[in-house]
This record gives C-alpha cells, sequence and structure tokens, in this order.
C-alpha cells in the first residue's frame, strides 16, 4: 500500500533489535485518515469473504481493526491482555511472548464474543515473529470459529511470522512489507526504490 509504505518512509524510525518506531501514525498518535485507508484497503481485500467478527489485540490493533469492521459493518472484538475484574465469565485464552516488550502475556477474550458460527478476520499492527497472530489463532480455534485470513498493517518479512502464519493454513495479507533494515532504513519487499 503505496501510501503506508510513503508514511512509513517519512516517519518510521528504525530502533535497535529490528524494531520499527511508528508513534507519530500508529502506535501512540494515531492517524485516522491513514487507518481509514488501512481499514479500505482490508475491506478491498478481505471483503468478498462473509466475515462475521474482526479479531485484534490491545491496543495498537485496535485502531486498524476498528476501521476495517467500520467498513465491513462487523462488530471488533480485542483480546485483552490484563485480566480485568469485569471479564468473569468464561474466557478463551493464550500465551503470547510479546516481542518488542519481551515478556509473556496471557491473551484473553470472553466467550460470548466469539463462536462457531463466526467467520474471522484477525487483525494486527505488525507481524514479527508470529506469536500474537499466532495466540489469537489458537483463540479462535478454542472457539471453534472459522478464520478467513490475518490481515497486517505492517509485516517484517525477513522475520518468522509470514512463514509460521502460512504454516497454519491461514491467508495472510500485509499492506507494506518490510524486507531489511539495513543501514538503519527501511526497504520494502518488492520495491523499486530500495
Ligand atoms: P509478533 O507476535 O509477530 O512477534 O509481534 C507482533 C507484535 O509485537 C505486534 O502486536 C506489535 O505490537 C509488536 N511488534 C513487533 N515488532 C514490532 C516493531 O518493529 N515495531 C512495533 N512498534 N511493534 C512491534
Amino acid at each position: 500500500m503505496k501510501l503506508l509504505e510513503e508514511r512509513i518512509r517519512e516517519d518510521g524510525v528504525v530502533l535497535d533489535g529490528d524494531v520499527l518506531k511508528v508513534n507519530q501514525f500508529l502506535n501512540h498518535q494515531i492517524d485516522p485518515e491513514l487507518m481509514y485507508a488501512v481499514g479500505q484497503e482490508f475491506k478491498r481485500l478481505f471483503g468478498e469473504e462473509d466475515i462475521t467478527k474482526i479479531l485484534t489485540v490491545e491496543s495498537s490493533g485496535i485502531a486498524p481493526a476498528i476501521m476495517a469492521g467500520l467498513l465491513m459493518h462487523v462488530p471488533v472484538v480485542f483480546a485483552k491482555k490484563q485480566k480485568s475484574s469485569t471479564l468473569n465469565g468464561s474466557l478463551y485464552t493464550a500465551k503470547v511472548y510479546s516481542y518488542t516488550k519481551k515478556v509473556e502475556n496471557t491473551i484473553s477474550v470472553d466467550a460470548k464474543f466469539l463462536s462457531t458460527n463466526d467467520n474471522v478476520l484477525i487483525i494486527d499492527d505488525f507481524l514479527a515473529n508470529g506469536q500474537a497472530v499466532n495466540g489469537l489463532l489458537d483463540i479462535c480455534k478454542l472457539a471453534q470459529a472459522h478464520v478467513v485470513g490475518a490481515g497486517i498493517v505492517i509485516e517484517k518479512s525477513f522475520q518468522q511470522g509470514a512463514e509460521l502464519i502460512r504454516k497454519r493454513g491461514v491467508r495472510l495479507e500485509s499492506l507494506a512489507r518490510i524486507s531489511s533494515f539495513a543501514g538503519n532504513k527501511v526497504h520494502f519487499a518488492g520495491s523499486a526504490e530500495n
């Protein structure tokens, strides 16, 4: 997605440990117009599927997920990372190791929000080693919900996540695919500007 790649080139900051900081438009300050365009792109890619629910994980997946949900007219569910006193019913949970924070979280979704009748589109901000999406897939499996695919805003294609998700037989669509951070610059897969 050209608009997104341009914005990453403009505002993305490459940090140590192969981490891209996108606090200008996605992870801290959010650009709603860019997120709307991201939602439109997810709709273009997955709109033909009979999606009933979008599933993401808090907090940075929520902005792109909500725009896709708005445009596809389906509810958005986000998995919670903290145990909450309001989550007292039956839960689907999965363990997720966080790439950026280097901690293991248990993510959970209230069982009443996912069922065997759901066709789920998973959305997240980044795909690195695939742990977050893998955990969301585990949750869908527990709920016996059908997964239509995974939509990612920024994929770091040089890490293991894409392969892991495809190996689970899941359709993966990423709007920007980064092939490397060589020279502390962002290089996109399949881009002539590299
Ligand atoms: P994974 O589970 O695929 O290893 O990592 C995905 C999660 O880690 C995303 O939900 C995102 O929050 C975070 N993450 C992974 N890599 C990056 C990165 O380069 N930059 C930022 N800002 N977050 C990242």
